[in-house]
């Protein structure tokens, strides 16, 4: 039986793995669909302290890997299929194969959020993408007008990365102001390749008779007036959606699939912690879901501690 498992590897979870590894707890810790989580898809990390020239996200989560590695944490590559959380100790399935566990750190993280068009879904890894750091530089972005879909700190990232390869960048936002931090709305309006166009939605990501990308056709939301912009690839980055669905009915989540912590990293079942983007609706940062995992770690100890008294 295990005394801990970790599902998830991003900052939350290995975090975690870190902590309760150096407590001597030897977790089990399970990469879920995205080892190293949607860090790993990013570019150049310029806001984890430490590292004053940033950090490539990918190498920072390898880093993470091998701390937590060196204490005696156990990374298995799988997805939790199921999980009965109904009496301990709980009952998972990793992969169609059972693990027992004394307690769980569910830190599965947050997945790119679609447009919900069918265009976007037929179109998907034929123009149609949400991760410019993995696809932006194949060749058929290159020299091309791209479109990218958003107005957070997300998007403008995805824009100023393409202008490395798009002849152009169409910044589409549903409204008139960047979401986005001041430091990256007023990078990304300052650079003369990213054209922004404001109030408007993607109502159809075009071609899909061709089965590729050709361009858009976007509602300009206060005229109704409908235009096409030419494009070969559409980057969606329009937020996220915690990856909790599996939790559903046994793991108290808001109206948005969140998971809800009480007291800090506890949840409604006593010796199941959270940590990360799936309970973080607001901050979601690299560094607070480093933050919860640790104190996710500090909570299963303290349970373990106690079961023992
Ligand atoms: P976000 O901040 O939630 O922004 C999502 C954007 O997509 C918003 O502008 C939103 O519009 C728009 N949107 C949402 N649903 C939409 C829909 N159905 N159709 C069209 N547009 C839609 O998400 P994010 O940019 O992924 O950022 C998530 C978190 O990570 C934030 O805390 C951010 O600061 C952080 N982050 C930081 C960095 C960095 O510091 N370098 C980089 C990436 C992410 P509205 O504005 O109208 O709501």
């Amino acid at each position: 039986m295990e005394k801990v498992v970790i599902i998830g590897t991003g900052c939350a979870g290995l975090t975690a793995a870190l902590y309760t590894a150096r407590a001597n707890l030897s977790p089990l810790v399970i990469t879920g669909k995205q080892p190293g989580g949607l860090l790993t898809t990013t570019s150049t990390v310029e806001n984890f302290p430490g590292f004053p020239e940033g950090v490539d996200g990918y190498e920072l989560m390898v880093r993470m890997q091998k701390q937590a590695e060196r204490f005696g944490a156990r990374v298995r590559f799988g997805a939790l299929e199921a999980a009965h959380l109904g009496a301990r100790p709980f009952a998972l399935t990793v992969d169609g194969e059972s693990v027992e566990a004394q307690t769980l750190i569910i830190a599965t993280g947050a997945s790119h959020r679609h447009l919900g068009l069918e265009s976007e879904h037929l179109l998907e890894n034929k123009g149609v993408t949400y991760c410019a750091t993995c696809d932006g530089a194949l060749p058929m972005f290159r020299n091309q007008p791209l479109v990218v879909v958003g107005g957070g700190d997300s998007a403008c990232e995805e824009a100023l990365y393409l202008t490395r390869f798009g002849s152009e960048v169409h910044l589409i936002h549903r409204r008139n102001i960047l979401r986005a931090s001041k430091i990256m709305s007023d990078r990304t309006l300052a650079n003369p390749r990213i054209k922004p166009v404001w109030d408007s939605v993607v109502a159809e990501v075009l071609d899909t008779k061709q089965g590729k990308v050709t361009g858009v056709r976007v509602k300009d939301l206060k005229t109704n007036q409908e235009t096409v912009i030419a494009a070969a690839g559409v980057f969606v980055a329009i937020g996220h959606v915690p990856n909790t669905q599996l939790f559903q009915g046994a793991i108290t989540r808001d109206a948005n699939g969140y998971i809800v912590p009480r007291k800090g990293a506890a949840t409604n079942v006593p010796g199941v912690f959270v940590a990360g983007d799936c309970s973080d609706p607001v901050y979601r940062q690299a560094i607070t879901a480093a933050g919860t995992g640790c104190a996710a770690a500090i909570e299963a100890e303290r349970f373990l501690e106690s079961l023992q008294q």
